[in-house]
């Protein structure tokens, strides 16, 4: 049993269905369950009517519905043509469609929207997409049949962002999932959704559908996870900075993690967490070029000295200075208490015995912090700097590696320098404006030369 995700543009219109629905009947021996996302855009469009709802703009929120409901059934015609397979969808679309009208109405006179019916809107993306796509699997052959996500995906309440719960998911896949499988068919549901034991609607927070697709094959304990998406998978830098970065072919979670901090938007890790923990591979696939190779992630992977460059700009470095932490104990606690307290997350770390320094996003506003921070000894700060990351699970202690990294930067200036003791990267300060250039000079160290 395997899971194949597809995101929003891998359902954006019929061409992308149409290919989606090749990629599923090529893997029916391995007996797939499909969870889809909303066809590309419709989450955000969602999000919008429901804010010109709350904002008294209910002509401009109605015709955002009418929109998508021609989109939805332009595509689903397209599909599924004129027979009487497409006027069940259609009706039902058109159902969906006037309940949504009548919440856009409803949440107008409100004046108001809570968390609980955000939900309730931003959910009818995927139970728009997830009927219109198990449809046109079965136009096409496929034994597809559609699954109502809210009745496996069960979460807390916390609205907007709800926790899922495993256990009592992997009951309720098991109860309506597992038999279709064994009977051979293809279950379709709604990635994204979920709701509460109660029945109340909720989501899972956006991009949660990676989220879904990772709950459903550790529930089901699947083989493995693709996550179809418009991208050949995970590349060795950001292709905007080096434009020939190439594919890694396999990534280890926590090296995928560490590359997503530096914002590689291919995925969360944290979203596939749940399958990864339980040992079931994740592979990346490009919905448009279903012949390449992909990205396989998997929890333990052969360790590589580097697999990817990564960096970020805009980023504040501040020290903090003291002859007083010299052996005392408690005083680093009492800094990062000052960060805990303000709910700030620092990404780099460096101490020596009178000082600690750490790095944090340029864009929080930091005057309060760094006035408690002076209450632990003299505070400085520089702005304009940037963070290189040399990612990789083998450059642990590897003194060859790092010195590489360190002469491929030749007279850039290093502010500071990081690298844990299971180091699966090494962490350069550099000027903000040198970050591009630092990240090609690494990775023509690295990927371009001799690799
Ligand atoms: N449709 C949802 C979103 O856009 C979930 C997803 O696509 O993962 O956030
Ligand atoms: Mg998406």
């Amino acid at each position: 049993m395997i899971v194949c995700k597809f995101g929003g543009t891998s359902v954006g219109d019929a061409a992308a269905i149409e290919r989606t629905a090749d990629i599923v009947r090529g893997r029916l021996a391995r007996q797939p369950v499909v969870v889809v996302s909303a066809l590309a855009g419709t989450t955000n469009a969602l999000l919008e009517i429901a804010s010109q709802t709350s904002g008294g703009q209910f002509i401009v929120a109605i015709r955002g519905i009418e929109a998508l409901r021609a989109r939805h059934l332009a595509v689903a015609e397209e599909l599924l043509g004129t027979g009487p397979d497409a006027h069940e969808v259609a009706a039902e679309l058109s159902m969906l469609f006037d309940e949504l009208a009548h919440l856009g109405e409803a949440l107008t006179v409100l004046g108001d929207v809570s968390p609980r019916s955000l939900d309730a809107v931003a959910a009818y993306g995927e139970r728009l997409s997830s009927p219109i796509v198990a449809a046109a699997f079965a136009q096409r052959g496929i034994p597809a049949t559609w699954v109502d996500a809210r009745t496996v995906m069960v979460t807390d309440k916390a609205h907007g962002r709800a926790r899922p719960q495993p256990d009592a998911i992997a009951e309720r896949a098991r109860e309506h999932l597992l038999p279709l499988v064994r009977a051979g068919r293809v279950p379709v549901l709604g990635g994204y959704i979920g709701a509460t034991r109660e029945g109340v609607t909720t989501t899972l927070g956006r991009g949660g559908s990676d989220y879904s697709a990772a709950l459903v094959g550790a529930a089901l304990d699947c083989e493995g996870i693709e996550i179809w998406t418009d991208v050949d998978g995970m590349l060795t830098a950001d292709p905007r900075v080096i434009p020939g970065a190439g594919l890694i072919a396999h990534i280890r979670f926590d090296e995928a993690a560490e590359l997503a901090s530096f914002g590689a938007k291919v995925l969360h890790p944290s979203t596939i967490a749940p399958a990864v923990q339980r040992n079931i591979p994740v592979f990346i696939y490009n919905s448009h070029r279903p012949q390449a190779a992909g990205t396989r992630i998997t929890f333990d992977a052969p360790r590589r000295e580097v697999r990817a460059i990564a960096g970020r700009a805009n980023v504040v470095l501040v020290n903090v200075k003291s002859s007083a932490m010299l052996g005392t104990p408690g005083v680093v606690r009492g800094i990062f208490s000052v960060f805990e307290r303000f709910k700030l997350s620092v990404d780099v770390i460096a101490t020596s015995e009178v000082s600690v320094s750490v790095t944090l996003d340029a864009d929080l506003h930091l005057e309060d912090v760094l006035n408690e921070l002076r209450t632990f000894g003299d505070v400085t700060v520089e702005r304009g700097r940037g963070i290189v990351a040399v990612v990789g699970s083998g450059l642990g202690g590897h003194t060859p590696t790092m010195a590489r990294a360190l002469s491929a930067l030749g007279e850039l200036r290093v502010h500071m320098c990081s690298l844990s003791a299971s180091a699966i990267n090494l962490t350069l300060i550099v000027d903000g404006d040198q970050v591009h250039e630092a990240m090609r000079r690494l990775h023509r160290a690295f990927f371009e030369e001799d690799a």
